[in-house]
């Protein structure tokens, strides 16, 4: 049976889900095809933070990525209040707070850049009585607080694909591609074929299949590696701080989120450089990192009962010249397929802006004719986090 949409979707991490609900608000008859469960790769990975970009700019100069990013965080806020252009009610905020602890050695040269013009705005010292829980008594020097947001990607991804249950199915696709890159049509697990005026491939790391079988490729991505550890205890007082060690760069030495666990225990996850440079180190070797960095930054902490767990995963994104993170989110465009990477889950808002302006510019219509259900394929629930399997 041949069936046909306005627009397919393929892939359901927070670029396909947010798409999927811009595009079915605009009347499109979109639906969005994922393999396995929602949000099954970076996007379940990812730590949570809708960032502003201030840890961008801690580099010197401010970057397009530091401008692209900055509004994001009072975006998304009006979004989970329903204000904005995606509903987010029903998702779960885990901070409305970051904060940025930077070693003795930084401290001067932070406060000098921290009170310049340009961020000034951004971020606040946080008083004695003020300073979270965990680093009463302990802390020596100041703490900043950013105004980035901490959210939960699971209770995100639910409340996005609750919003559209009605579009979205879990199937594999065969894409039939023609000699110019254009997707003929998808044969789904149903047996189904399906036809769309335009397709989003938006599988991250995925979208590599589908551009390694077009010849030449016209569009290319990159993956950009990082050993991620979750450290599970029963520490109650939850921690989310950039730890800046001595040298001045975008990446914090370690990038902390707290995340509670469905067994009652809460779980530590570590990323920042801790996590890239631990892209290269065999699991124990980075336990082992992780266990004296903990040590040396919290030495009041006992994690004698905590559990350490590592993973790895890739950042996947358009490929950039120099192979660095690219500024911003990227939409490349080969024939009837439209390849979406946001670069950030803080910056999938500002990729569905510029997929919905292609959208116009491309004289897609919406054709109401075109919005029959598919039968007899799953909804493909929400993927789970890796300290609920542990
Ligand atoms: C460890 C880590 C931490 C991060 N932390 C943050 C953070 O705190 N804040 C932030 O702003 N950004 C963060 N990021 C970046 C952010 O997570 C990603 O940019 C974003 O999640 C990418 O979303 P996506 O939808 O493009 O891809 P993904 O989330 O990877 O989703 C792709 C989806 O496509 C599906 N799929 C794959 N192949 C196919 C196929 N053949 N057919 C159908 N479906 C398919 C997958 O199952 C998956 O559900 C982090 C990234 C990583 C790796």
């Amino acid at each position: 049976m041949l069936v046909e949409k306005d627009i397919v979707i393929l892939g359901g991490g927070i670029a396909g889900l947010w798409l999927l609900n811009r595009l079915r608000a605009a009347g499109f008859a979109a639906v969005l095809l994922e393999k396995s469960a929602l949000g099954n790769g970076q996007t379940i990975a990812s730590q949570g933070m809708i960032h502003g970009g201030l840890k961008y700019a801690l580099s010197g100069a401010l970057t397009g990525a530091s401008e692209a990013i900055a509004d994001m965080p009072a975006h998304w806020q009006r979004c989970l209040q329903g204000e904005g252009d995606v509903d987010l009610r029903g998702t779960r905020l885990l901070s409305d707070t970051y904060y940025m602890w930077p070693r003795s050695s930084v401290r001067s040269r932070l406060t000098a850049f921290l009170g310049s013009k340009l961020v000034s705005s951004k971020t606040t010292e946080v008083s004695a009585e003020a300073v979270p829980e965990f680093f009463k008594g302990h802390l020596k020097g100041p703490l900043y607080r950013l105004h980035d947001i901490v959210l939960d990607v699971p209770s995100l991804l639910h409340t996005l694909g609750e919003r559209c249950r009605a579009h979205i199915y879990r199937s594999a696709c065969r894409i039939d591609h023609d000699a110019n890159g254009n997707i003929r049509t998808l044969t789904l697990d149903n047996g189904c074929q399906l036809q769309a005026k335009l397709y989003l491939c938006t599988a991250g790391a995925g979208n590599e299949d589908w551009l390694s079988a077009l010849q030449p490729p016209a569009v290319a991505m990159q993956k950009r590696p990082l050993q991620m550890v979750v450290v599970k205890h029963h520490i109650a007082h939850p921690l989310y701080v950039h730890c800046l060690a001595d040298q001045f760069s975008s990446t914090p030495e370690l990038t902390i989120t707290t995340h509670p666990c469905q067994d009652g225990a809460f779980a530590w996850y570590l990323g920042g450089e801790l996590a890239e440079a631990g892209a290269s180190v065999d699991g124990s070797a980075q336990i082992a990192r992780t266990r004296l960095k903990l040590a040396e930054l919290f030495p009041w902490c006992d994690l004698s009962d905590a559990r350490f767990h590592s993973f790895y995963i890739d950042r996947a994104e358009a490929r950039q010249k120099d192979g660095k993170r690219p500024d911003r989110d990227s939409l490349l465009h080969s024939g009837n397929v439209l390849y979406c990477w946001p670069t950030k889950l803080t910056l999938a808002p500002s990729l569905a802006n510029a997929v919905v302006e292609r959208v116009a510019t491309l004289g897609i219509t919406a054709d109401s004719s075109n919005d029959a259900p598919l039968t007899a394929l799953p909804y493909p629930g929400v993927a789970v986090p890796v300290w609920d399997t542990l």
